[in-house]
């Protein structure tokens, strides 16, 4: 029997793996002896959907995770999507008790061994409780950094997230001897990098990074040594990559301003407890009442329609909803232009587990916070281009780019013996 660990490093592209392999001399011969593809998210590049896509092997029109959030009973009230919602996913043709999770979102604390992610809706950060003993340096890392905070010094929490994957990764090496067939470890720092450094990262000179980066990479040069030891195969993927962003685009803002929503200029008592527990911009307590609604985007890239069908406190009837949100569909990117200067991608869908139009707006942030001015525009955000990697010889048929889909299903393959 093989073992496995994927190793995510979301937020690099192929070239930055390699450039970043150079803080690490087990990555670098990994990188010698693998194939890598370009991997191509499909229109949401956010974390939950790709997440879902590579846990599923399904598109997000299948497995219907749209974000860390969506609207099920009241469209202004999001929940927490988690893996309950997601049906099938590759984790359990494994047993769940020879299986390790790290830092990976949408799963919940189960019969596997469990490490938080750092966006998990839970005060819990390891499961079972009997492993918190083996890991004394595991903490809760979930430490909330404001924009403000960012702006002054991105290169603290860039270090923050280097300090938290050393121990995430300690704690993988220290799951070996559980042996466990599947280890999945997720990696931080390169999202929160590009987030807030972005080409700054891939600056040399900034001498007080490089210690970071050779951190970080010795660390995963240890943990590779000892997979290579205990004879685990190993998959690098990364979800996604970034962009620079230029603009912080408030799709509910536009929405009002055409007539759809009515937003009140007061924080939000009512918001459901889950989704306090979370942080991000999208679960801020700036959060704005959405009154009288039409329609309005509860979760960042999607668009509802507030259906009496849908929605305990739906106003729009069946009838009307197909005009509706061809208007939608029509005067949305008009907004986004007029206002932004930018493009946007547009999906409409009538499938009533969906969201009526899904939507990315490349090179921009979004914000449901109504005073622009307080939120500047991030140095860069997720760009639907990441990466997959692995071994030569697993012979798996890798073209130059696949997506994010089929890329999925090879993992899955490989993880339950049936890949070539
Ligand atoms: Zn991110």
């Amino acid at each position: 029997m093989v073992k496995h660990l994927i190793l995510a490093l979301d937020g690099l592209s192929r070239e930055e793996l390699f450039w970043f392999s150079k803080f690490s001399p087990l990555l670098h011969k990994y990188c010698q002896t693998a194939v890598a593809s370009n991997l191509t998210a499909e229109l949401l590049c956010n974390t939950q959907t790709t997440w879902a896509t590579l846990l599923t092997g399904k598109s997000w029109k299948e497995h219907h995770c749209v974000g860390y959030t969506k609207p099920i009973l009241y469209l202004t009230e999001p929940q927490i999507v988690t893996e309950a919602h997601l049906g099938d996913i590759f984790l359990t043709r494994v047993d769940a008790e020879r299986t390790g999770a790290i830092n990976v979102p949408l799963l919940r604390p189960s019969a596997r061994k469990w490490i938080a992610d750092s966006a998990s809706a839970t005060n819990m950060t390891v499961s079972p409780a009997s492993l918190a003993q083996r890991l004394p340096r595991i903490t809760d890392r979930r430490s909330f950094h404001t924009p403000g905070n960012i702006r002054r010094n991105p290169i603290a929490v860039w270090r923050d997230a280097v300090r938290a994957d050393a121990e995430r990764i300690y704690a993988a090496g220290t799951l070996l001897d559980s042996n466990l067939e599947l280890v999945l470890l997720r990696l931080s720092s390169f999202d929160v990098a590009g987030h807030f450094l972005f080409r700054e990262l891939f600056d040399d000179s900034f001498v007080s990074k490089v210690d970071d980066l050779n951190l970080l990479g010795g660390a995963l040069s240890e943990l590779l040594q000892k997979m290579e030891e205990a004879e685990y195969s190993v998959v690098i993927i990364s979800n996604y990559g970034f962009e620079s962003c230029s603009r912080v685009v408030n799709i509910n803002g536009l929405l009002a301003a055409g007539g759809y929503c009515r937003i009140a200029l007061k924080s939000d008592s009512r918001r459901n407890s889950a989704a306090k527990e979370l942080s991000g911009s999208e679960h801020s307590n700036r959060w704005h009442v959405l009154q009288t609604s039409q329609a309005c985007s509860s979760t960042h890239g999607t668009v509802h329609i507030n259906s009496k069908n849908r929605f305990r406190t739906g106003v729009v009837e069946d009838n009307e909803i197909a005009a509706l949100r061809r208007e939608i569909l029509e005067y949305l990117p008009c907004a986004v232009h007029k206002r932004h200067g930018l493009g946007m991608l547009l999906n409409a869908n009538t499938d009533p587990e969906l969201p009526d139009l899904v939507f990315r707006v490349p090179g921009a942030d979004y914000t449901f916070n109504q005073t622009l001015n307080s939120y500047d525009a991030p140095a860069a955000v997720h760009s639907p281009f990441g990466f997959l990697a692995v071994p030569k010889d697993r012979m798996l048929p890798l073209d130059d780019t696949i997506n994010s889909v089929a890329g999925a299903n090879l993992v899955g393959q490989l993880i339950s013996g049936s890949a070539p």
